[in-house]
Protein backbone atom coordinates (compact mmCIF):
# COMPACT_ATOMS: atom_id res chain seq x y z
CA UNK A 1 0.00 0.00 0.00
CA UNK A 2 1.17 2.83 -1.43
CA UNK A 3 0.50 6.57 1.11
CA UNK A 4 1.28 10.26 0.42
CA UNK A 5 1.53 12.89 3.36
CA UNK A 6 1.06 15.87 2.57
CA UNK A 7 2.28 18.08 5.96
CA UNK A 8 4.31 21.28 6.02
CA UNK A 9 5.54 20.77 9.47
CA UNK A 10 8.74 19.23 8.94
CA UNK A 11 8.78 17.53 12.26
CA UNK A 12 5.38 16.17 12.38
CA UNK A 13 6.21 15.34 8.24
CA UNK A 14 8.57 13.18 9.03
CA UNK A 15 7.19 11.76 12.30
CA UNK A 16 4.05 10.47 10.34
CA UNK A 17 6.19 9.32 7.28
CA UNK A 18 8.65 7.33 9.26
CA UNK A 19 5.74 5.58 11.69
CA UNK A 20 3.76 4.55 8.33
CA UNK A 21 6.93 3.33 6.69
CA UNK A 22 7.13 1.35 10.08
CA UNK A 23 3.89 -0.17 9.47
CA UNK A 24 4.83 -1.38 6.42
CA UNK A 25 3.22 1.18 4.33
CA UNK A 26 5.30 3.11 1.07
CA UNK A 27 5.23 6.80 1.55
CA UNK A 28 5.71 9.87 0.00
CA UNK A 29 5.53 12.59 1.21
CA UNK A 30 4.95 16.83 0.21
CA UNK A 31 5.84 19.83 2.60
CA UNK A 32 3.16 22.04 0.50
CA UNK A 33 -0.43 22.32 -1.33
CA UNK A 34 0.78 22.52 -4.86
CA UNK A 35 2.90 19.53 -4.30
CA UNK A 36 0.81 17.30 -2.45
CA UNK A 37 -1.67 18.33 -4.89
CA UNK A 38 0.86 17.29 -8.07
CA UNK A 39 1.61 13.87 -6.17
CA UNK A 40 -1.74 12.93 -5.67
CA UNK A 41 -2.86 13.61 -9.15
CA UNK A 42 -0.56 11.72 -10.92
CA UNK A 43 0.54 8.91 -8.80
CA UNK A 44 -1.36 6.03 -7.74
CA UNK A 45 -2.28 6.42 -3.94
CA UNK A 46 -4.01 4.17 -1.88
CA UNK A 47 -4.62 6.32 0.76
CA UNK A 48 -3.54 10.01 1.60
CA UNK A 49 -2.47 11.93 5.27
CA UNK A 50 -3.98 15.55 4.18
CA UNK A 51 -2.78 18.65 6.48
CA UNK A 52 -5.39 21.56 6.08
CA UNK A 53 -3.13 24.51 6.88
CA UNK A 54 -0.60 24.18 4.47
CA UNK A 55 1.70 26.61 2.09
CA UNK A 56 0.55 28.10 -1.30
CA UNK A 57 -2.83 26.07 -1.63
CA UNK A 58 -4.69 25.05 1.26
CA UNK A 59 -5.31 21.44 2.59
CA UNK A 60 -9.39 22.15 1.80
CA UNK A 61 -8.44 23.56 -2.03
CA UNK A 62 -6.27 20.63 -2.74
CA UNK A 63 -8.93 17.47 -1.91
CA UNK A 64 -11.32 19.59 -3.89
CA UNK A 65 -9.55 19.78 -6.86
CA UNK A 66 -8.61 15.91 -6.55
CA UNK A 67 -12.65 14.80 -5.89
CA UNK A 68 -13.14 17.03 -9.05
CA UNK A 69 -10.40 15.08 -11.08
CA UNK A 70 -12.28 11.83 -10.06
CA UNK A 71 -9.74 11.18 -7.68
CA UNK A 72 -11.08 8.63 -4.77
CA UNK A 73 -8.59 7.47 -2.55
CA UNK A 74 -9.66 7.96 0.94
CA UNK A 75 -8.40 11.19 2.43
CA UNK A 76 -7.59 11.23 6.26
CA UNK A 77 -7.32 15.25 7.13
CA UNK A 78 -5.43 16.66 10.31
CA UNK A 79 -7.21 19.63 12.02
CA UNK A 80 -6.32 21.71 14.97
CA UNK A 81 -8.62 20.83 17.99
CA UNK A 82 -10.01 24.28 17.87
CA UNK A 83 -11.15 24.55 14.73
CA UNK A 84 -14.61 22.54 14.13
CA UNK A 85 -15.06 24.54 10.63
CA UNK A 86 -12.42 23.07 9.48
CA UNK A 87 -13.64 19.75 9.88
CA UNK A 88 -16.84 20.44 8.32
CA UNK A 89 -15.20 22.06 5.54
CA UNK A 90 -12.59 18.65 5.24
CA UNK A 91 -15.31 16.44 4.96
CA UNK A 92 -17.72 18.27 2.48
CA UNK A 93 -14.78 18.85 0.23
CA UNK A 94 -14.26 14.87 0.11
CA UNK A 95 -12.50 14.05 3.48
CA UNK A 96 -13.37 10.30 4.52
CA UNK A 97 -12.05 10.55 7.88
CA UNK A 98 -10.04 13.24 10.41
CA UNK A 99 -7.75 13.15 13.19
CA UNK A 100 -7.17 16.49 15.28
CA UNK A 101 -3.71 17.70 16.41
CA UNK A 102 -1.98 16.88 18.57
CA UNK A 103 -2.80 13.56 18.43
CA UNK A 104 -0.97 10.20 18.97
CA UNK A 105 0.35 8.23 16.11
CA UNK A 106 -1.49 5.47 17.35
CA UNK A 107 -4.65 6.95 16.00
CA UNK A 108 -3.25 8.06 12.71
CA UNK A 109 -2.25 4.55 12.24
CA UNK A 110 -5.30 2.49 13.15
CA UNK A 111 -7.63 5.09 11.09
CA UNK A 112 -5.18 4.56 7.94
CA UNK A 113 -5.95 1.38 8.36
CA UNK A 114 -9.89 1.46 8.61
CA UNK A 115 -9.60 3.30 5.71
CA UNK A 116 -7.75 1.11 3.36
CA UNK A 117 -9.63 -1.71 4.63
CA UNK A 118 -13.02 -0.14 4.17
CA UNK A 119 -12.22 1.33 0.40
CA UNK A 120 -11.07 -2.45 -0.27
CA UNK A 121 -14.63 -4.50 0.77
CA UNK A 122 -13.31 -5.63 3.74
CA UNK A 123 -14.94 -5.13 7.62
CA UNK A 124 -12.20 -6.67 9.94
CA UNK A 125 -8.31 -5.79 10.48
CA UNK A 126 -7.79 -9.66 9.38
CA UNK A 127 -7.82 -10.70 5.69
CA UNK A 128 -8.58 -14.18 5.44
CA UNK A 129 -7.96 -16.32 2.31
CA UNK A 130 -8.22 -19.89 3.13
CA UNK A 131 -5.39 -21.47 5.63
CA UNK A 132 -3.69 -17.98 5.20
CA UNK A 133 -4.71 -14.90 7.50
CA UNK A 134 -3.22 -11.58 6.95
CA UNK A 135 -3.82 -9.46 10.06
CA UNK A 136 -3.16 -5.65 8.97
CA UNK A 137 -3.14 -4.46 13.03
CA UNK A 138 -0.18 -6.42 13.59
CA UNK A 139 1.31 -6.96 9.69
CA UNK A 140 1.34 -11.02 10.57
CA UNK A 141 0.76 -13.01 8.37
CA UNK A 142 0.12 -17.01 8.96
CA UNK A 143 -0.57 -20.16 7.14
CA UNK A 144 -2.67 -22.50 9.30
CA UNK A 145 -2.44 -20.47 12.39
CA UNK A 146 1.80 -20.66 11.96
CA UNK A 147 3.21 -17.39 11.40
CA UNK A 148 5.36 -16.87 8.36
CA UNK A 149 8.63 -14.80 8.09
CA UNK A 150 8.49 -12.24 5.87
CA UNK A 151 10.34 -9.23 4.37
CA UNK A 152 8.74 -5.98 4.05
CA UNK A 153 8.53 -5.55 0.93
CA UNK A 154 7.36 -9.23 1.01
CA UNK A 155 4.39 -7.87 3.17
CA UNK A 156 3.40 -4.87 1.10
CA UNK A 157 3.29 -7.26 -1.77
CA UNK A 158 1.07 -10.13 -0.15
CA UNK A 159 -1.10 -7.47 1.53
CA UNK A 160 -2.13 -5.32 -1.70
CA UNK A 161 -3.04 -8.56 -3.06
CA UNK A 162 -5.12 -9.58 -0.52
CA UNK A 163 -7.09 -6.05 -0.09
CA UNK A 164 -7.62 -6.32 -3.63
CA UNK A 165 -8.32 -10.36 -2.91
CA UNK A 166 -9.97 -11.94 -5.93
CA UNK A 167 -9.36 -9.74 -8.43
CA UNK A 168 -6.46 -10.08 -10.92
CA UNK A 169 -3.86 -7.12 -10.29
CA UNK A 170 -1.34 -6.39 -12.99
CA UNK A 171 2.53 -6.17 -12.44
CA UNK A 172 2.42 -2.81 -13.29
CA UNK A 173 0.13 -1.62 -10.87
CA UNK A 174 1.79 -3.45 -7.93
CA UNK A 175 5.09 -1.82 -9.10
CA UNK A 176 2.66 1.87 -8.77
CA UNK A 177 1.66 0.67 -5.40
CA UNK A 178 4.81 -0.97 -3.84
CA UNK A 179 7.68 1.27 -4.60
CA UNK A 180 8.18 5.21 -3.82
CA UNK A 181 8.42 7.64 -6.62
CA UNK A 182 12.21 8.29 -6.29
CA UNK A 183 12.63 4.02 -6.50
CA UNK A 184 14.53 2.38 -9.96
CA UNK A 185 11.58 0.17 -10.82
CA UNK A 186 11.82 -2.68 -12.48
CA UNK A 187 8.67 -4.91 -12.69
CA UNK A 188 10.65 -7.82 -13.98
CA UNK A 189 11.48 -7.89 -9.79
CA UNK A 190 7.85 -8.81 -9.17
CA UNK A 191 8.18 -11.99 -10.01
CA UNK A 192 10.90 -12.96 -8.14
CA UNK A 193 9.31 -11.78 -5.11
CA UNK A 194 6.01 -13.33 -5.95
CA UNK A 195 8.01 -16.81 -6.34
CA UNK A 196 9.69 -16.61 -3.10
CA UNK A 197 6.34 -15.51 -1.26
CA UNK A 198 4.78 -18.72 -2.43
CA UNK A 199 7.67 -20.71 -1.44
CA UNK A 200 7.71 -19.18 2.28
CA UNK A 201 3.59 -19.79 2.10
CA UNK A 202 3.77 -23.15 0.72
CA UNK A 203 0.16 -23.22 0.42
CA UNK A 204 -1.41 -22.46 -3.37
CA UNK A 205 -2.82 -18.88 -2.95
CA UNK A 206 -0.78 -17.13 -4.71
CA UNK A 207 -1.90 -17.51 -8.72
CA UNK A 208 -0.62 -16.38 -11.98
CA UNK A 209 -3.00 -14.90 -14.48
CA UNK A 210 -0.64 -15.08 -17.69
CA UNK A 211 -0.30 -11.91 -19.69
CA UNK A 212 -2.69 -10.16 -17.08
CA UNK A 213 -1.23 -9.98 -13.65
CA UNK A 214 -1.58 -12.14 -10.38
CA UNK A 215 -4.18 -12.57 -7.63
CA UNK A 216 -4.77 -13.82 -4.27
CA UNK A 217 -7.88 -16.65 -4.17
CA UNK A 218 -8.19 -20.05 -2.53
CA UNK A 219 -6.73 -23.20 -3.61
CA UNK A 220 -9.70 -24.35 -4.98
CA UNK A 221 -10.78 -21.90 -6.84
CA UNK A 222 -7.20 -21.74 -8.35
CA UNK A 223 -7.37 -20.60 -12.51
CA1 LIG B 1 0.09 22.99 8.76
Amino acid sequence: MRILVVEDDPDLNRQIVAALGDAGYVVDKAMDGEEGHYLGETEPYDAVVLDLGLPVLDGVSVLEKWRRAGKKMPVLILTARDRWSDKVAGFDAGADDYVVKPFQMEEVLARMRALLRRSAGHATSELTCGPMVLDTKSARVTVNGTAIKLTSLEFRLLSYLMHHGGKVVSRTELVEHLYDQDFDRDSNTIEVFIGRLRKKLGVDVLHTIRGMGYCVSEPDNAN
